[in-house]
């Protein structure tokens, strides 16, 4: 009944019996799939094995900003090979972070960023978003680099926008880009939204004080949301402070079912059904 769009069973902190304690909590929950983020070479190796591994878990291959200081060129063939593999559904997460004054210099993020998003074009692929403290930044590259060009907004099947008051519903562009964790204002969730983008909404959506992400939640139409933890990190209320994990994508989505005014089995159903089209997942398994 649920999609953990953004997580990472795959994080290396984990020892294998861990993981495969998580992997057994994730199989009895409500939880039916997950996307396993690749943030760096060794973190998208995992999570493809989490994915040939486990049924309900599909991986990302990318290289979070934090990590791209000393990619080669060479670099992109080797993330090209992991990115054909079956179960690999999105090139992620990569984009930007300023939030750290000393970290990987900008101009560099900005190139491999731009690399990236190069190759899931090139390979047709999604694209999942991680933009800290850069919002200018990531929707210019986003466009030079051609993510919600018509072009790419044909190779993918169109996708349903919110009911009308007629009981129809248009069929608008979908550009596959996710906005993993959007933590921008509800106008920038709305540039995004009608380039064809889907913003997915992590666990801050909980904390008592996070009214901009709320506002997010309010104004885009839930055609348009998915749902994810970022596990380990960013526990929802009232497990916060707590490291996260898959099964708590509840928390989440129980706040934004009360934010739209609709059940929890809803907001659920529909969140879940938004992210096994954006990743191409077919509900062909005994879930
Ligand atoms: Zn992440």
């Amino acid at each position: 009944m649920l999609f953990d769009a953004h997580t990472h069973l795959n994080e290396e902190r984990y020892t294998e019996e861990e993981r495969a304690e998580l992997a057994s909590e994730i199989a009895a929950s409500p939880v039916d799939f997950i996307m396993d983020a690749g943030s760096c070479f060794s973190d998208t190796e995992q999570a493809v094995r989490d994915a040939e591994t486990y049924p309900w878990c599909y991986a990302s291959a990318g290289i979070h900003p934090e990590e791209v200081g000393d990619l080669t060129e060479a670099d992109m063939e080797r993330l090209k090979k992991l990115a054909v593999r079956d179960k690999v559904r999105a090139i992620g997460e990569i984009g930007l972070d300023y939030y750290y004054d000393d970290g990987v210099p900008r101009e560099v993020q900005r190139m491999w960023f731009r690399r990236q998003i190069q190759l899931a074009n090139e390979l047709k692929m999604p694209i999942m978003i991680h933009s800290r403290d850069a919002d200018l930044d990531t929707l210019t590259i986003l466009k030079e680099e051609g993510a919600f060009s018509d072009e790419r907004r044909s190779w993918f099947p169109k996708r349903p926008g919110p009911l009308k008051e007629d009981g129809t519903r248009d069929m608008l562009p979908d550009a596959r880009v996710l906005m993993h964790c959007f933590s921008y204002s509800a106008e920038t969730a709305a540039e995004y939204v009608k380039l064809g983008a889907t913003i997915s909404i992590c666990g801050p959506v909980t904390f008592k004080s996070n009214k901009k992400t709320r506002r997010v939640v309010e104004s885009v139409p839930i055609e348009f949301l998915t749902v994810e933890t970022d596990a380990p990190y960013l526990a929802p209320e009232p497990m916060r402070g707590r490291p996260n994990k898959s099964v708590y994508v509840e928390y989440t989505c129980r706040k934004v079912a009360e934010i739209k005014g609709i059940s929890y089995e809803e907001a659920a159903e529909i969140t879940k059904r938004n992210a096994m089209r954006f990743y191409d997942v077919k509900e062909d398994g005994p879930f």
